[in-house]
C-alpha cells in the first residue's frame, strides 16, 4: 500500500517537472516570436463605465488588473461617435471621411444598406496578414453585412458573429418601440430583434441568441487562441454589447449592484478573465498584447439601461468628451511598460502602432491618420499624438490641440437635445482643467482658437472624402 502510494507520489511529480518544463519550452520558443494582438472592443461602454475608471458600483477585477499590470490610458479616443464610422477607423486607421464610412444622411449602416467598407480599403487584419498573422473577428462588424464586405473579405481568416447592431431586424408588432429595451421576457425579446450570427459567410442562428452571445464570443476567443498558440495571431472580439437591448446569460443575471447594465459589463469581464487565462494557459504571455477599448460613449437615452460617461460631457452620437473618449486599457506583461498615461491616443493609432510592432512595412499609398505609439506603450515616451478631430458625419464640430480643444458646432444626440448650434465664436475649454467641459474660456485664449482654426485649415486642405457608402439602400 505503501509503495503504491510513494509511486503515485513520484508519478505526479516527475508529470509535474514535465508539465512545468513543456511550458518553459513553450515560453522560451515563444520569446522570439512576433507579438499576438488582441483587441477587446465594447459596444457604447463608457468612460464611467469600469470600477477602475471610478464606477462605484459595477465590478470589473480583470480589466482592473490589465489596468494595473499595462497602461490605463485617460485621454484615449474613439474614431467617431457612433458604431459604423468608429469601426472603420479602428480597423483602417484613417478618419472614417477618407473610406466613405461617415454620412450625413445615416450615421451607421442597417440591414437594408446597400454598400459597407470598400475593398480599397487596407484593414489591419489584411495589414498583419502580410507578415505571416492569422486573424479573427468574433462579434459585432457593422462594416457591410453582404458577403464581399463581411470579414472573411476583409483580411479575417475567420468570422463568427452578429454583422451589425442587436437592436436591429426588429419584427413588428411584438413589441412597441422604446419598450422592448425594458421587457423582463428573454424570449419575446430574443425573438423581437431577429438579427443572424454568422460563422464566417454562412448564417448559422437566427434570430442569435443574444442571452448567451457574450459568453459565445469570449469563448470563440479562447478557442481561437488554443488552435493558434504556435502562430502570430490578431484577434478583434467586439461585443454587441452593452449596446441596448441588454441581454445577458443565467449565470451572470442578477449578480451586479448595477443592475443588469452592470450584469452585462460583469459578463464582459469574465471573458476578459478567461481569455488572459487562455493566453498564460499557451505560455503567451510575454508576447501577447491585449487592448480594451469602447467605440463610442454610453447612449444616455436609455437611462438606467445606457452606461456613464463619469464625470465626462454627454454621450454616444455628440462631440462632447463623453462621445468619444474612452476607457484605454493596454496590457503586455514583459512589453507594455505599466502606468498611468495621461497624453492623447486614438483607436485609429492601433493600426499603426501594430504595424510598426509586428514589422509590418508602413504604408505610403495613402494618408494615415494613425499615429505610431509604440515608444509610449513600451518605454513611457510622450505620446506624439497631440491632435484629435471630433467629426460628426462628414463635417469636422470640433478640434483638440494638446489641453484645449474648440467647438465649432454643438449638438446632442437625439430629439429635442440633438438640435444643431453653431457658434460664431467658438467655445473653448481647457480639457486637463476642466474635462467636464464646463467653463467657455474663448474670450480668455484668442490665440489658442487661432491655432485650432489653422490645424483644422491644414488637415481641411488635403482632405479627399471618399462616397458616402451609408446612405443608399437596397
Ligand atoms: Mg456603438
Amino acid at each position: 500500500m505503501r509503495t503504491i502510494r510513494l509511486a503515485t507520489v513520484l508519478l505526479s511529480a516527475l508529470l509535474f517537472i514535465k508539465c512545468s518544463n513543456e511550458k518553459e519550452k513553450r515560453e522560451t520558443q515563444n520569446e522570439n516570436k512576433p507579438l499576438n494582438f488582441i483587441i477587446i472592443f465594447a459596444d457604447d461602454l463608457g468612460y464611467g463605465d469600469l470600477s477602475c475608471y471610478g464606477n462605484p458600483t459595477i465590478n470589473t477585477p480583470n480589466l482592473d488588473r490589465m489596468a494595473q499590470e499595462g497602461q490605463k490610458w485617460t485621454n484615449f479616443y474613439a474614431g467617431a461617435s457612433v458604431c459604423t464610422p468608429s469601426r472603420a477607423a479602428l480597423l483602417t486607421g484613417r478618419l472614417p471621411v477618407r473610406s466613405g464610412m461617415a454620412s450625413n444622411k445615416r450615421r451607421v449602416l442597417f440591414p437594408d444598406s446597400k454598400y459597407g467598407l470598400p475593398a480599397s480599403e487596407i484593414t489591419l487584419a489584411e495589414q498583419l496578414k502580410t507578415v505571416g498573422y492569422t486573424t479573427a473577428a468574433i462579434g459585432k462588424w457593422h462594416l457591410g453585412h453582404k458577403e464581399q464586405y463581411l470579414p472573411t473579405n476583409h483580411g479575417f481568416d475567420y468570422y463568427f458573429g452578429i454583422p451589425y447592431s442587436n437592436d436591429m431586424d426588429m419584427v413588428d408588432g411584438l413589441l412597441p418601440y422604446w419598450e422592448y429595451w425594458q421587457q423582463p421576457n428573454d424570449s419575446i425579446k430574443t425573438a423581437h430583434f431577429n438579427v443572424p450570427l454568422f460563422r464566417n459567410t454562412e448564417i448559422i442562428e437566427r434570430p442569435a441568441n443574444q442571452n448567451t452571445i457574450t459568453k459565445r464570443y469570449s469563448e470563440e476567443a479562447v478557442s481561437f487562441i488554443k488552435k493558434n498558440n504556435d502562430q502570430p495571431f490578431f484577434v478583434y472580439l467586439a461585443h454587441n454589447l452593452p449596446h441596448i437591448p441588454l441581454f445577458v446569460s443565467k449565470e451572470a443575471a442578477g449578480k451586479s449592484k448595477r443592475g443588469l447594465y452592470g450584469d452585462v459589463l460583469e459578463e464582459i469581464d469574465n471573458g476578459v478573465g478567461k481569455i488572459l487565462d487562455a493566453i498564460k494557459e499557451e505560455g503567451l504571455t510575454e508576447n501577447t498584447i491585449v487592448v480594451f477599448t469602447s467605440d463610442n460613449g454610453p447612449w444616455l437615452p436609455f437611462k438606467n439601461n445606457g452606461g456613464s460617461a463619469g464625470l465626462l460631457r454627454a454621450g454616444k452620437g455628440t462631440t462632447w468628451e463623453g462621445g468619444m473618449r474612452e476607457p484605454g486599457i493596454f496590457w503586455g506583461p514583459g512589453n507594455i511598460k505599466p502606468g498611468l498615461i495621461t497624453d492623447m491616443g486614438s483607436t485609429m493609432d492601433l493600426f499603426t502602432t501594430f504595424s510598426t510592432m509586428s514589422g509590418a512595412k508602413s504604408i505610403d499609398d495613402r494618408i494615415l491618420d494613425g499615429i505610431d505609439l509604440s515608444e509610449t506603450l513600451l518605454n513611457h515616451n510622450p505620446s506624439p499624438r497631440k491632435s484629435v478631430l471630433y467629426y460628426r458625419g462628414t463635417e469636422i464640430y470640433a478640434a483638440r490641440l494638446g489641453d484645449f480643444k474648440a467647438h465649432f458646432v454643438t449638438q446632442g444626440a437625439y430629439g429635442e437635445f440633438g438640435k444643431r448650434q453653431e457658434h460664431e465664436t467658438p467655445l473653448l475649454y481647457n480639457l486637463s482643467h476642466d474635462a467636464a467641459e464646463k467653463f467657455d474660456i474663448a474670450h480668455e485664449q484668442p490665440e489658442i482658437l487661432e491655432q485650432i482654426q489653422k490645424l483644422v485649415d491644414a488637415h481641411k486642405s488635403n482632405l479627399v472624402m471618399e462616397k458616402d457608402q451609408l446612405a443608399d439602400r437596397e
